[in-house]
């Protein structure tokens, strides 16, 4: 049974990872937003370190959070009454709003922000940094997200729904597309747009701190947190961290030795003062 749901899960997982990434993939070939440098090895990189990750998370915990969702019966959802199509929406919901407050966790407590600023050292922005994560922020999330299925109650399928769209919007969110402006406006409503999350990734700490919604845009809004565009243009503004962009700081073990290391400070690139452009 739990053998079954863990695989369906994976399934689920695999056919939208791949199926996305190829669709994303022909995307930014076609309608690119901006040059992305580094080429293959920066591809290799990245999809290296999330590689390394899923397999130190599958070591220590085998089982996956549907497993976890099915084997517990106590949470607050459990105790409800409610009908199973609100149960689920509500649950994807509210699964969102804790995911949004991990992402600011981890730029706000120090060893936590060690862990992501791995993802956010990246200086290209496309399909392939959004599974940029370094195991030592997999695991902790892994354990919030646990933690938050397990006290919620949320149901084995609302959990894959999840952890599958999580999985595509991470995609999506992060890559090199051209999304038409009147489209990119409308969608930003509500959900969260490539041009939203570049926001996020830019250079400079006021816009890194903010947008840090994972599907729904929602939450910034209603957190203070959003950032509608970049103020030094979307095509011109500069992507990652000032203090790790030298060449070997992107090279395969510099990644994976990061979170321990002290970068030299550095000069913050100027601010500029200009408008926000889209
Ligand atoms: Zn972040």
């Amino acid at each position: 049974m739990n053998e079954s749901m863990t695989g369906s899960a994976d399934l689920v997982k695999a056919g939208v990872f791949v199926g996305l990434l190829l669709g994303l993939l022909l995307l930014e070939r076609i309608w690119p937003r901006r040059q992305v440098e580094g080429g293959w090895i920066r591809w290799a990189r990245n999809v290296g370190l999330i590689t390394l990750s899923t397999i130190t998370l599958r070591i220590i915990v085998p089982a996956g959070a549907v497993v976890m969702a099915a084997a517990t019966t106590w949470g607050v959802l459990h105790r409800a009454d409610w009908p199973a199509p609100f149960e689920f929406v509500l649950s994807l919901i509210l699964l969102d709003l804790a995911i949004y407050w991990q992402h600011r966790w981890f730029h706000l407590v120090p060893w936590l922000w060690r862990a992501h600023r791995v993802h956010h050292s990246d200086t290209g922005f496309d399909v392939s940094l959004g599974v940029r994560f370094h195991p030592f922020e997999i695991l902790p999330s892994f354990a919030y997200k646990l933690a938050v299925i397990v006290l919620l109650g949320v149901s084995p399928v609302a959990v894959a729904t999840y952890e599958a769209m999580l999985l595509g919007f991470s995609l999506w969110t992060h890559a090199n597309v051209a999304v038409p402006i009147w489209l990119d406006r409308a969608l930003r409503w509500i959900i969260v747009t490539p041009d939203w999350h570049r926001v996020h990734h830019a250079v400079h700490m006021d816009e890194s701190n903010a947008n840090f919604g994972n599907i729904l845009s929602v939450w910034d809004r209603l957190f203070g947190t959003a950032k509608e565009q970049p103020r030094d243009g979307h095509t011109t503004m500069m992507i990652g961290l000032p203090e790790f962009r030298a060449p070997r700081d992107q090279r395969i073990l510099s990644l994976l030795w990061q979170p321990f290391r002290d970068p030299a400070p550095t000069l913050m690139p100027s601010a500029s003062t200009e408008d926000p452009k889209p």
